[in-house]
């Protein structure tokens, strides 16, 4: 048996601009390791040659495929929720979709942004925070989603957060951080993968001068685990999880 990670996000390149280094690393030392993205991403400024919609999806769902496999991922899924919409959807809705896929998946470890938004404060990210922070409570519990598969309580919940601002952007009020990983290991897979991201080109243009500066770590906050303790700096996800 090897360790599960599984990692919640809103929008295809979410999975390699937020959390890409965690997922290389986490592939590297030979985790399972599982994305569940909400949305499309159809909402998107950048469209590449995409006509509509559907095409956009289209291309978009081939895309994060792509970058997923980049990044080592074994298992994504994209579900098909509106982009930019998902704050109008029930929460006990979205939880119930991850509830379902954290008891089959059975992740060790669960990632996802925090309450903030994440560097570009979207309130779709807020919502997929919000979800699978439920979700994450509710798996292992025989009082929620009766019947939605075996009870399944993963060790630890990490919200991606972040040690810099995007300029000229509104700035998120991020949660202090208790993770660092050290990605320069995987840096260029990270930025790799970003790259199986045709249609959103341009917006690679403008943040990879940022990673290349600021991008060597990530920061996450354990925001839920087994143990009742003070907060600690650790440098590793894993660090004292049972398999
Ligand atoms: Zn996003």
């Amino acid at each position: 048996m090897s360790l599960r990670l599984l990692c919640v996000t809103a929008h295809p390149d979410d999975e390699c601009f937020a959390f890409g280094g965690a997922l290389a690393l986490a592939a590297n030392r030979g985790a399972e390791v599982s994305v569940v993205c909400f949305t499309a991403g159809t909402a998107g400024s950048y469209r590449g040659n995409a006509k509509t919609d559907k095409e956009l999806g289209d291309l978009r769902r081939a895309e994060f495929a792509a970058s997923c496999a980049v990044l080592g991922v074994n298992h994504h899924e994209m579900l098909d929720y509106h982009d930019g919409k998902l704050e109008f959807t029930p929460i006990s809705e979205l939880a119930g979709k991850l509830v379902e896929r954290i008891r089959s998946l059975k992740p060790h470890v669960v990632v996802t942004f925090g309450g903030d938004g994440s560097l570009n404060t979207h309130a779709d990210h807020t919502i997929v925070s919000a979800a699978t922070t439920a979700a994450f409570h509710w798996a292992g519990s025989p009082k929620r989603f009766v019947g939605l598969g075996e009870l399944w309580t993963p060790q630890r919940l990490y919200y991606q957060t972040t040690s810099y601002f995007l300029p000229e952007r509104l700035r998120p009020l991020p949660a202090p951080w208790t993770l660092t990983l050290d990605i320069r290991a995987v840096s260029e897979r990270k930025l790799d993968a970003f790259r199986a991201h045709t249609t959103q080109r341009p917006l690679l243009n403008q943040v990879e001068p940022l990673f290349r500066e600021l991008g060597q770590q990530e920061f996450y906050t354990l925001a839920a685990s087994m143990l009742a303790q003070p907060a600690a700096q650790s440098t590793d996800m894993f660090e004292g999880v049972a398999e």
